[in-house]
């Protein structure tokens, strides 16, 4: 027996009249299936939410601190459960699914320390001037695959620390973990503030244009942000759009080998390469590049590729059958045009989307390795000699997302940094997120940011009041 997951709409279990099969990608069996909303569905999350909004906006922003530190300790208390269900469910490893869930709590209580008190911008012989910070009313959050809880969870929390209400919806493929927490959470915040709802390919596009909506916070491709952008127009909807990325590392000739192709090597491999910050070019300088391409192969060769729940897994399958079908003919195209491929690892015969993590050896910047976003386990690398020319190559995308840069030499690390076209710079660390960090995308990677006071901001509108009592 199949079991069937339950949306949370105001409050309360919802279902819908069709449901979602969703598969684990390392057997392809069935594991659950989740209810594929339609417009009915979707307007009674709306009304939900309209309706718990005047008294969430009204709740003091202690209590709204105290629930995100609550849902911290629900998230905690059912970390297990929550991170086995995400395994089945994506096909990471076990480690990076309870590692997901920590995550998803360190933000509830990082959050939960931060305020948006009202900005005195002057104050003087009676007359007042400051900046508020008000909820805009009901937000949409739609969210990818890959970091399933997180992604979702970037979005709830700003949305309902500052006072707004929220629908979210996780990605078809993935979204059982998003519908538990959302039955957790019932617990934590009144009926009505957060609601979850599932459904096809057909449900993103109804929520975007739905009026009910005062903000659509998105996160996914580039593509599907275009259609979220156009069709948020129409009601001249808030938007924040974290989209895709095509990130450079940069690794100058003074850097110590093992140290950073270990770093490089998580950067570009973490949950498989489907990462928007993963490394998707890895520039290494042209005196170091045979001995980093050695170690690097080296450090593939003794990754196990296996089913999540296996003892010392690295990685585990693809998510779903359309990204592991787009990565195939990726790499076929790479040997069509004659590209050298390095794939060292054995992968499970049988059945599950298993993909040899995969190094492309100086291929040309204008193969499509090089100027897709590939989102998988596959990392080229080139050679470069000189600064300047590394720099606008890395630029040279529609993709402004993060970058790596890594050197000993602070001064060169700072100057590339300030020259490199993308909206954050990590030095010799990968996937430096903060909860007190902005993070967001420029060119094609996106619109506006999450995180931090920045972040928090982009879930309100901001109203300026001018007091004259001057006598
Ligand atoms: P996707 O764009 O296919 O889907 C993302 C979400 O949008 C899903 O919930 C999907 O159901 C929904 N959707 C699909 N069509 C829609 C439409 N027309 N209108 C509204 N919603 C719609 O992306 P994906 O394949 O789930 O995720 C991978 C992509 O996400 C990659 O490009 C990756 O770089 C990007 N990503 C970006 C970030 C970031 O923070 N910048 C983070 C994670 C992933």
């Amino acid at each position: 027996m199949i079991h069937e997951y339950h949306m949370t709409i105001g409050g309360r279990d919802a279902s819908a009249k069709a449901f979602l099969d969703v598969i684990n990608p390392a057997t392809e069996d069935v594991i659950g299936r989740a209810p594929d909303a339609g417009n009915a569905e979707l307007d009674a999350a709306v009304e939900a939410a309209q309706r718990a909004f005047p008294s969430w906006a009204a709740t003091p922003w202690a209590d709204r601190q105290a629930a995100l530190v609550h849902a911290a300790e629900v998230i905690n208390e059912n970390k297990e459960e929550l991170a086995q269900l995400l395994t089945l469910e994506h096909g990471k490893p076990l480690a990076e699914a309870r590692r997901e869930m920590d995550t998803s709590r360190r933000w509830c209580t990082s959050l939960a320390t931060l305020e948006l008190p009202v900005e005195v911008v002057s104050d003087e012989n009676g007359r007042r001037v400051e900046v508020r910070h008000e909820p805009i009313g009901v937000v949409a959050g739609i969210s990818p695959w890959n970091v399933p809880v997180s992604s979702a969870i970037w979005k709830i929390l700003p949305a309902v620390l500052t006072g707004n209400t929220i629908v979210v919806k996780p990605a078809p493929t993935a979204p059982l973990t998003v519908l538990k927490i959302g039955e957790l959470l019932r617990d934590v915040f009144p009926a009505g503030v957060i609601n979850v709802i599932t459904g096809g390919d057909a449900l993103g596009p109804l929520i975007t244009a739905h009026p009910g909506f005062g903000k659509i916070s998105f996160t996914g491709s580039t593509a599907t942000g275009r259609a979220v952008m156009a069709s948020a127009s129409a009601g001249v909807k808030r938007l924040t759009l974290e989209l895709g990325g095509n990130d450079p590392a940069l690794v100058f000739a003074d850097i110590d080998i093992p140290d950073t192709a270990a770093k490089l090597f998580r950067s570009a491999f973490f949950n498989n390469g489907q990462v928007c910050v993963a490394t998707k070019r890895c520039y290494v300088h042209e005196d170091i590049y045979d001995a980093f391409l050695a170690e690097m192969t080296r450090l593939v060769a003794g990754s196990l590729v296996a089913t999540g729940t296996t003892d010392g897994v690295a990685l585990g399958p693809i998510h779903n059958k359309a990204q592991f079908e787009s990565l195939t003919g990726m790499l076929d195209t790479a040997k069509a045009e004659g590209l050298v491929l390095i794939q060292p690892s054995e992968i499970p015969s049988g059945k599950g989307y298993f993909l040899a993590p995969t190094l492309v050896d100086n291929p040309p910047e204008d193969s499509q390795i090089m100027q897709e976003e590939q989102f998988g386990p596959i990392l080229p690398l080139v050679k470069f000699k000189d600064t300047d020319d590394v720099i606008e190559r890395a630029n040279a995308s529609q993709y402004g997302l993060a970058a790596t840069v890594w050197t000993k030499n602070r001064d060169l690390a700072l100057d590339v940094a300030a020259r490199l076209d993308t909206g954050n710079v990590w030095v010799n660390e990968p996937l430096a997120f903060s909860p007190f960090a902005v993070f967001g995308g420029r060119k094609q990677s996106g619109l506006g940011v999450e995180h931090g006071l920045r972040g928090l901001e982009e879930f309100t509108n901001s109203k300026a009041v001018t007091l004259n009592f001057e006598s």
